[in-house]
Parts: C-alpha cells; sequence; structure tokens
C-alpha cells in the first residue's frame, strides 16, 4: 500500500495550555484556515477544554482529542479520566504514552499498554507515542528501545483493533526543544516502526497504520518532514497553538 494510500493526519497536542474560553478562541481561529483539508484534522486538548472544544468545531472538519485516559471504567483513581467520560463528552481520539507522561509521571509500557486496550475497546482511537532518549540514541539502540515499546504498548491488541491505532514517532530529544528530527532520520525510525508491526501483525496491515513524526514540527520543517514515504502526518505541540502555524503544517499534509 503507498503512503497516498494511508490516512494523513495531523494532530495539536495542546499539553497544559489554554483555558476553554482561550481554547474556544484558537479552534474558531484555526476552523476557516482547515476548512478545505485533505487530511484529518484533530486538537486533543486539555480535559477541561473538551467540551468547550467539542462545541466550538461542531459542523467543522476539526476532531477532539483527549491527552490520555484511564484503564479503569471508574473507580477509586484521583485525578484521572475514564475512557466512558471521555466518549460522553463526544471525543474521537487520545494521546496515550506521551513521553512527557512518562517521564514526568511514571508512565510504563505496561501503563501504556493497558490505557490502550481500554480505549480501543471503549472506541476511542488512541495515538500511541513511541521514541528514544538522546542517550538512547548516542548510544545505538534507538531500534531496540522503539521495538521494545511497540511491542508491548501493543501487546494483546488484535489486527482489527489495529486499523483505529495512530503511531507517532516522538524522539524525546526532539519535543519542545526546536530540535527537529532530520527528515532522513524520521523516515528510517517510521519506517522501522512499520517494519515492526508488519512482524507483529502483517505488511497489509501495517501498510494501514498512520505513522505521525512528532519532535518541533513546524510550518518551516513540515513540507520536508512529510514528504517522507512512511512518515503519515503529524503530532505538533509547540506550533499548534498558533493557529497560522497550525494550518500551514495542515496545509503541508494536504499535498
Ligand atoms: C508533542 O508535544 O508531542 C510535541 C511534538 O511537541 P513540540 O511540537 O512542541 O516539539
Amino acid at each position: 500500500m503507498d503512503k497516498a494510500k494511508r490516512k494523513a493526519i495531523i494532530a495539536g497536542n495542546w499539553k497544559m495550555n489554554k483555558t476553554p474560553k482561550e481554547a474556544t478562541a484558537l479552534l474558531k481561529a484555526i476552523a476557516p484556515l482547515v476548512a478545505d483539508a485533505d487530511c484529518e484534522v484533530i486538537a486533543c486538548v486539555p480535559y477541561v477544554d473538551l467540551a468547550a472544544a467539542i462545541e466550538a468545531t461542531a459542523g467543522t472538519n476539526i476532531k477532539i482529542g483527549a491527552e490520555n485516559c484511564h484503564w479503569a471504567e471508574s473507580g477509586a483513581f484521583t485525578g484521572e479520566i475514564s475512557t466512558g467520560m471521555l466518549k460522553e463528552v463526544g471525543v474521537e481520539y487520545v494521546v496515550l504514552g506521551h513521553s512527557e507522561r512518562r517521564q514526568y509521571f511514571g508512565e510504563t509500557d505496561e501503563t501504556v499498554n493497558k490505557r490502550t486496550k481500554a480505549a480501543l475497546a471503549a472506541g476511542l482511537k488512541p495515538i500511541v507515542c513511541v521514541g528514544e532518549l538522546l542517550w538512547e540514541r548516542e548510544c545505538n539502540i534507538t531500534e531496540e528501545v522503539i521495538a521494545r515499546q511497540i511491542k508491548l504498548d501493543l501487546w494483546d491488541v488484535t489486527e482489527e483493533e489495529l486499523k483505529n491505532v495512530v503511531i507517532a514517532y516522538e524522539p524525546v530529544w526532539a519535543i519542545g526543544t526546536g530540535k527537529t528530527a532530520t527528515s532522513d532520520q524520521a523516515e528510517e525510525v517510521c519506517a522501522f516502526i512499520r517494519a515492526q508491526l508488519a512482524k507483529l501483525y502483517n505488511q497489509d496491515a501495517a501498510d494501514a497504520v498512520t505513522i505521525q513524526y512528532g519532535g518541533s514540527m513546524n510550518d518551516g520543517n513540515a513540507d520536508e518532514l512529510l514528504s517522507k514515504v512512511n512518515v503519515d502526518g503529524g503530532l505538533i505541540g509547540g506550533a499548534s497553538l498558533v493557529a497560522e502555524k497550525f494550518a500551514a503544517i495542515v496545509k503541508a499534509a494536504s499535498k
């Protein structure tokens, strides 16, 4: 399957930015700029912004995602949000295993896997983030790290469920640092991820998965990164908070 047949997806990851009112204003600014996009456009926003974001994007081509979810349906998990809660407000996507969750909040491949399974069971589409630390790249173990994450994070995910999974390759050293992976580095790892998926599932299943690159992608480098055959979209942090920059990336993915 060639790249043109895969769904290109540009997703903003707003992290801990924007109040509900600010979220509404930003989405209202983005909506007309991406109205004719030839790719999927998603904004993953803080939990308290979800209702406002869904209202602000009603009738547009922007889909709304959350930035995490818990694996239990309910219970004594103070501060957590269930998949059922997300579904009820109209969320379609959920970012899981972001490196900031792994780094600051103790997420492990085991919890990423539990969240991924729960999200899929609830009918949400997980954007599962994987990526190596700078130290791991310098030690030449990028492929080992990525292979392990892919295997563990997708443990027990069926081929049917895989159709609803998006993978985001996010080298940790490139997130929020202004240091982008070169397009060749991004392509190399995204192709490696696809090869791992082919081993775990089969080539057809692997060929159908959207694999994004994330890490300081912006309006200046998106064209080059997205021109690569295995880079099917982007997970965008900083640049997703500026309507014109985010729209320019969506335009690059629509070519
Ligand atoms: C991210 O948060 O997933 C990300 C890629 O951030 P940035 O684009 O700011 O590097």
